[in-house]
């Protein structure tokens, strides 16, 4: 007879870069690591934000104890709000922990979804954390947002180490590098499973140190003569404290630009994790008040998100700042991959404008926050984990991971290349995948959950990328026969204007469709709208190798 089982069953962040949701279960109850979303891509229209579909979470509800977020990142933290609503609603309110700044992130997050009666704990790396059969401990990681961690989830099986986001910087800007010496001794202990990063599994060498970029900042700004714009993540408050001391440095007063910036860092500066001289701070309407020479604006945008500041300065919509020729955009971080487009966009208007614009190509000032191939190797030989099974990246990291895993000596049988859904499952005979739960995406409008089905959505893309045919025809009453001309309208399709014979070949083709109905005695105003839809659908594309949308309005008189 076997005993309890431990099952890990990741709910995000496999072959994507975002929505990492975890659920790690033992003899049946359930601690939840990390409640991540991702932004949409181009693709997904009028879309704010994509959560992962948590149903198996609501319909274990009552069997979770807890829930523990690693880091600050809307990745990994984002979709709590949706995530306590729908437990809230069942009457579950399981406990969440994590470090100070992610809990007054959380806590922030959760104040402007109304949601107050969530239970949240701010805890320290190394306290004990009991919830249902698990010991949860907190281990310090270092990362590209202050108070990082990866989980160990103790069991009487073995223990489960959740790496989270993190790199081994050995010079970290706040001079709190990962508690290498606690990683070796749960090492010694005998870690089971690690799930780890794979974020940068396919670079080679160690990742540069955060406090290299900091003069690589202030060589830059020193070759400016106009204000400058420094763009960067607004949760990356080292890399703003490193702006901020460059701009100390050349005697330059610093202005936040964008709604998360100025919370990120009032959120910073009150846990102390980061810290502006006196007198330093001018508001964004008060930078026409200084010299050029003498300003520096911190904004959000890095990503060419459509309603960021720096995006809204780029296209002269931005209230407070107007740019103009002589001022200097620094780009202070990488687009994610999906945002290199809107991120070339907003490149390509800064120079319409007439400003210049540095990004990571020009100069080394941006650090990723995820290590490379030998901090991974690094994290592997220091752990020593019985099975390992990489996350946190698309499929070709996960694999390039579980390759790495081998080169350091883990059988190639202990490695899973997981998925979205697949529970690995470990009892004292092994681990292997079981069958897969419910997971995928869910789609956040405004504040609205919907249906990842929704037609609307299907149909927003179908418009934007090959428009609308609009028909209308009329039959007669008597013999179902057409009566005049149809008429078609259309808008947005590719390879179509108005003089186009097309649309005349379009009217025939009507006309033979319902001709040939009423012959057949097809009388049923649905039945015909639906003929015509299909048969002029497949007309189009045989002619345009487009999908238009196809909207026939069949009158009878
Ligand atoms: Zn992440
Ligand atoms: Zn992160």
């Amino acid at each position: 007879m076997s005993g309890p089982k431990l099952r890990v069953l990741p709910l995000g962040g496999l072959g994507e870069i975002g929505k990492n949701m975890m659920a790690v279960e033992y003899d049946g109850r359930i601690v939840v690591v990390d409640t991540g979303l991702r932004f949409p891509t181009a693709e997904m229209l009028g879309i704010d934000l994509v959560l992962p579909d948590f149903t198996y979470l609501k319909e274990r509800a009552e069997d979770i104890d807890a829930i523990v977020i690693t880091h600050g990142h809307e990745d990994h933290l984002g979709a709590l709000p949706w995530v306590m609503r729908e437990l809230n609603r069942q009457g579950v309110n399981p406990p969440v922990y994590s470090t100070r700044l992610t809990i007054a992130m959380a806590r922030s997050k959760l104040d402007e979804h109304k949601l107050k009666e969530v239970d949240l704990n701010d805890v320290r790396p190394g306290d004990e954390i009991a919830a249902g059969p698990f010991d949860v401990e907190l281990v310090r990681m270092t990362h590209s947002i202050p108070d990082a961690c990866a989980v160990a989830l103790h069991t009487e099986l073995g223990t489960v180490l959740v790496t989270g986001d993190y790199k081994f910087d050995q010079t970290p800007v706040d001079d709190k590098p990962a508690d290498f010496s606690r990683l070796a001794e749960l090492g010694r202990d005998g870690i089971l499973l690690l799930a780890g990063d794979s974020t940068n599994a396919d670079r080679p060498g160690y990742s540069p140190s955060e406090s290299g970029v900091g003069p690589h900042l202030e060589e830059v700004f020193s070759r400016c003569e106009g204000r400058i714009v420094v763009t960067a993540f607004a949760s990356n408050i080292h890399r703003v404290q490193q702006v901020v001391d460059a701009a100390s440095e050349l005697d330059r007063k610093v202005a936040l630009v964008g709604r998360s910036m100025r919370k990120n860092v009032g959120i910073g500066r009150s846990l102390g994790h980061i810290d502006v001289p006196d007198g330093m701070l001018i508001q964004p309407q008060e930078v026409e008040d200084f010299p050029d020479h003498r300003v520096v604006v911190i904004s959000t945008g890095s990503q060419g998100e459509p309603l960021s500041a720096l995006r809204r300065m780029a296209h002269n919509d931005h209230r407070q700042i107007q740019l103009r020729r002589g001022d200097t955009v620094v780009f202070s971080a990488t687009p994610i991959p999906g945002n290199e487009r809107a991120v070339s966009d907003t490149v390509d208007r800064l120079y319409q404008i007439g400003c210049d614009v540095v990004t990571t190509a020009d100069a080394p000032i941006h650090a990723s926050g995820h290590g490379y191939q030998e901090e991974l190797k690094l994290m592997l030989n220091l752990v020593k984990p019985r099975y390992v099974l990489p996350v946190h990246g698309d499929h070709k990291r996960i694999r390039l991971h579980g390759q790495l895993a081998e080169q350091v000596g883990i059988d190639p049988d202990d490695i899973f290349a997981g998925d979205n859904g697949l529970p690995l499952e470990i009892d004292e005979h092994g681990a292997r995948f079981v069958d897969p739960e419910q997971a995928g995406m869910i789609f956040v409008d405004g504040v609205d959950i919907g249906d990842p089905a929704d037609t609307a959505l299907r149909d927003r893309r179908t418009l934007s990328a090959d428009g609308i045919f609009i028909v209308v025809a009329t039959i007669s009453g008597q013999d179902g026969k057409p009566v005049h001309d149809p008429e078609v309208i259309f808008r947005g399709v590719p390879f179509m204007d108005d003089s186009d014979e097309l649309a005349e070949e379009i009217r025939r083709e009507i006309e033979l469709i319902l001709s040939r109905a009423a012959d057949d005695k097809i009388r049923e105003i649905e039945e015909l709208q639906q003929e015509l839809h299909e048969e002029l659908a497949a007309f189009v594309y045989s002619r345009l190798k487009r999908r238009p949308m196809v909207l026939p309005v069949v009158v009878e008189v």
